[in-house]
């Protein structure tokens, strides 16, 4: 549903959150932050500053006001986990805040330079599940295995995914230690223990689960979007060399959990209204969700207008002061399961979810070439090199790469709204 905080036309007298990429006052998402010298909190950004919350809890009252309080703590998950009619408070008075003139006087003191501002992870992750929905990655990624059979035939009756590591997941920013592992190469009788030779990124959507459910009570499928606070852009970093020998038969362990990166802003449900969309329409002779996955209202609306891209910053271009290269840029229309399905099929079995856990949508490929959301797609299994376009190649990434990733939501007749930055930069092996 969408409302008067989706107004094109509504402006702040945050001057720089008028026709901002990413953070006009129609987004308002949430995060984390420290100012200068200060302690964690919530904080929504708009434009280039980011408000304190809990500061201005006294400005409101009601439910608005509760959840503004609630927001003063170094973690969110108190604020997911009082659901989407919480928020949905919260954004209200926020909008009123940041367009009323006649507010400006009290609501600017708690205005900080989000420059001067350290993002954190925006709740405490107490656990971390990966699914596989992007079907054009798993098409992908299947043929370089299993050319004539890249699907296995469960992928389309049962949402795929694996129990990730959620004390490795870091908000955007810093060192990924390129890891150690064990590998064997297809040539050799044994295995050897080295830093991976075939580190990549993987494209992906953070989905934040809000209100929690019991143990033993799944969540319907009519009602998970009510459990789905909002997402963020997620980047699963891969050691192919080590995932290709240590996966079967129990799936990804230790070539993904050494460490996950996730954009630091919350975009809310509320927020991305204007931009769901049908789930597109399975190809002919596909078969139907089962009953405990289908609900009308999910196909009608429960996908995601987004656009997303990839660039790389290589130590050569930051020398040399050139801008990042991009890699792919795509639609975010790939999803074979919406949010509310992979929701609905993590609870089925009673599986509790908890405020602040953390849902990653599997890597998102579109069906071009230069929409490919990893180097692994991209390079064709490391056998055709990428290339950067200032003379460099690469087929996975190297040491001091950095890769960024962005990601925002546009529709008809309502401006753009956009996710922030998911960046983190290789370091060599210990
Ligand atoms: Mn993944």
């Amino acid at each position: 549903m969408t409302d008067h905080t989706h107004d094109p036309h509504a402006q702040s007298w945050v001057e720089s959150a008028n026709k901002h990429p990413d953070f006009p006052v129609q987004n308002l998402p949430l995060g984390v932050f420290s100012p200068p010298g200060g302690l964690p909190r919530g904080g929504v950004a708009i434009g280039n500053m980011v408000l304190d919350i809990a500061a201005i809890a006294p400005l409101l009252d009601g439910d608005a006001a509760e959840a503004a309080h609630v927001a003063g703590g170094p973690v969110l998950n108190p604020l997911l986990g009082s659901g989407n009619a919480a928020l949905h408070a919260l954004r209200l008075a926020l909008f009123d805040l940041l367009t009323d003139p006649a507010k400006e006087t009290s609501v600017r003191p708690h205005l900080h330079k989000a420059a001067d501002c350290t993002l954190h992870l925006p709740v405490e992750i107490g656990d971390y599940t990966d699914f596989y929905a992007g079907i054009n990655h798993a098409v992908n990624v299947g043929s370089i295995f299993r050319p004539d059979n890249p699907l296995l035939p469960n992928y389309k009756h049962v949402p795929i995914g694996y129990h990730g590591r959620a004390s490795s997941v870091r908000a955007s920013g810093g060192e990924v230690i390129r890891p150690n592992g064990q590998t064997k190469a297809p040539d050799t009788d044994a295995p050897s223990f080295a830093p991976t030779k075939r580190l990549d990124y993987e494209l992906e959507m953070a989905i934040w689960v809000g209100r929690g459910n019991d143990l033993g009570r799944p969540v319907p499928i009519s009602e998970a979007s009510e459990h789905i606070a909002g997402i963020s852009i997620l980047n699963d970093w891969s050691a192919r060399d080590i995932q290709a020998w240590e996966y079967q038969p129990l799936g990804p362990f230790l070539a993904k959990s050494f460490h996950s990166t996730v954009s630091p802003w919350i975009l809310t449900l509320d927020a991305l209204a204007p931009y769901r969309k049908a789930q597109p329409a399975r190809s002919g002779g596909d078969p139907e969700p089962l009953p405990y996955l289908l609900d009308p209202q999910d196909q009608e609306r429960g996908a995601f207008g987004l656009t997303m891209e990839v660039h790389i910053l290589t130590p050569k271009m930051r020398e040399q002061g050139q801008a990042p290269h991009r890699l792919s840029q795509g639609p975010m229309t790939a999803m074979y399961w919406t949010a509310a399905q992979l929701l609905a099929h993590h609870t089925s079995n009673g599986c509790n979810l908890r405020p602040g856990d953390l849902l990653g949508t599997g890597t998102l490929s579109g069906t071009e070439e230069d929409s490919r959301g990893s180097l692994l797609e991209l390079s064709g299994g490391g056998k055709e090199a990428v290339d950067l376009g200032n003379g460099e190649t690469r087929t996975f990434l190297e040491d001091g790469d950095e890769v960024i990733i962005t990601a925002f939501a546009e529709a008809p007749g309502h401006v753009r709204i956009g996710f922030g930055e998911c960046r983190a930069r290789i370091a060599p092996a210990p």
